[in-house]
């Protein structure tokens, strides 16, 4: 994150940018910075901020303080006509009674007709809708139609494209295909994408970095594994994934940068918090799932490590083996692993379960 930020001067820089409607502020406080060839997405629940933030960068609304420079430019003030940005709304916003090199042409009317002519094909080429030029838009398919409004967004050559959840339209197996296409295309073109999403897995596909938002605020900045692997709050941690959330108290620390976590039925290693927090606290334990592991509960033989627990329930998924355990608390821990293991630790196992302690990361409660 250092060398994109500090090695080369960002394409686009926000700094203090905030927003309000009303007494409340819809975008608060945002800074960011952004590479050159970067694909980012704004993920964040329904209502964070990510579209006022999108449009404050293409210049739809202007903020109430902070600063929107692109390279050396400070785009401050200017309207959205004027700054080498463009975006793609949700609903595509396509005209419904002009064929699709129309719709895709409507940029560029300012250029010569040949030259005209020539773009739209190139464009249309790329988004492999050249058979479709004289269509209607509403005689096209949905993942057609959001690549006429990408060819249309991209008519310009924006140095930024921004995408406001491009593929919700979608279905499923449509939308993966899609994902793959449109950071197919941002390779070879090299503009700059920020694409908001609400569905982490799209941020996944999508995203070199990704800013998680809540209220206004990006909370978190990252690759996603490093998201997912390494949240720095509950909410980080909830919104990339199912997760275990284990309560206990903050015990002291260890070498190698872990700590001891005291919890209801004994004692458990994790990383230590990146928070600042002291021998005592309260704090929960995140560990996902997929990380958790089990083992023969062989208490009495004197070997045995792990937290004792109870098999509640085990569910076949096709791809993994989902299963719900509960500690002696009664709290539940849920545990998923390859279909393999069908068979072992059915419900009413008693079993120990463990899990590296590198995999689990300790959050302020
Ligand atoms: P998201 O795209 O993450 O769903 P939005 O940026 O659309 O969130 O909205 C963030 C907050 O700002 C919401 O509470 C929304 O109601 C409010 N908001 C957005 N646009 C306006 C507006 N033009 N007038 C008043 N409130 C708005
Ligand atoms: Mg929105």
């Amino acid at each position: 994150m250092a060398a994109t930020t500090e090695a080369s001067a960002p394409l686009l820089r926000l700094a203090g940018v905030t927003k309000r409607f009303g007494g409340a502020a819809a975008v608060d406080a945002v800074d960011l910075a952004l590479a050159e060839n970067e694909v980012f997405c704004l993920l964040g629940p329904s209502g964070c901020g990510k579209s006022t933030l999108l449009r404050l960068i293409a210049g739809f609304e202007q903020p109430d303080a902070g600063t929107i420079r692109l390279g050396t430019q400070d785009l401050t003030g200017l309207p959205a006509h004027r700054r080498p940005i463009n975006m793609m709304f949700q609903s595509y916003a396509l005209f419904p009674h002009m064929s699709v090199s129309r719709n895709v042409a409507y940029g560029l009317a300012d250029r010569p007709r040949a030259e005209r002519a020539a773009r739209v094909a190139d464009l249309l080429r790329m988004v492999r809708l050249e058979d479709f030029a004289d269509r209607r838009p509403d005689t096209l398919s949905g993942g057609q139609r959001q690549r006429v409004a990408l060819a249309r967004a991209l008519a310009r050559e924006p140095r930024l494209l921004l995408l406001d959840e491009p593929l919700t339209a979608l279905d499923r197996a449509l939308r993966e295909e899609t994902q793959s296409e449109l950071r197919a295309l941002q390779r070879r073109l090299r503009t700059s994408f920020i694409v908001v999403t609400h569905d982490p897995e799209e941020a996944m596909r999508l995203a070199d970095r990704v800013g998680v938002m809540a209220q206004g605020r990006i909370v978190q900045v990252g690759a996603t594994a490093e998201l997912y692997d390494r949240p720095a709050s509950r909410y980080v941690a909830g919104l990339l994934g199912d997760v275990n959330l284990i309560p206990g108290r903050l015990g002291p620390g260890e070498p190698g940068g872990l700590r001891a976590v005291e919890i209801a039925s004994g004692s458990l290693r994790a990383r230590s918090p990146a928070a600042d927090l002291s021998e005592g606290d309260a704090v929960v334990v995140a560990v996902r799932p997929e990380r958790v592991a089990l083992g023969p509960d062989q208490a009495g033989e004197g070997a045995t490590v792990g937290i004792p627990a109870t098999v509640a329930e085990r569910v076949f998924l096709g791809d993994r083996i989902a299963r719900t355990l509960h500690l002696g608390d009664g709290s539940a821990v849920r545990a998923s692993g390859p279909p393999e293991g069908a068979d072992a630790f059915p419900a009413g196992a008693r079993v120990r379960l463990r899990f590296a302690a590198e995999a689990a990361t300790i959050l302020p409660a």
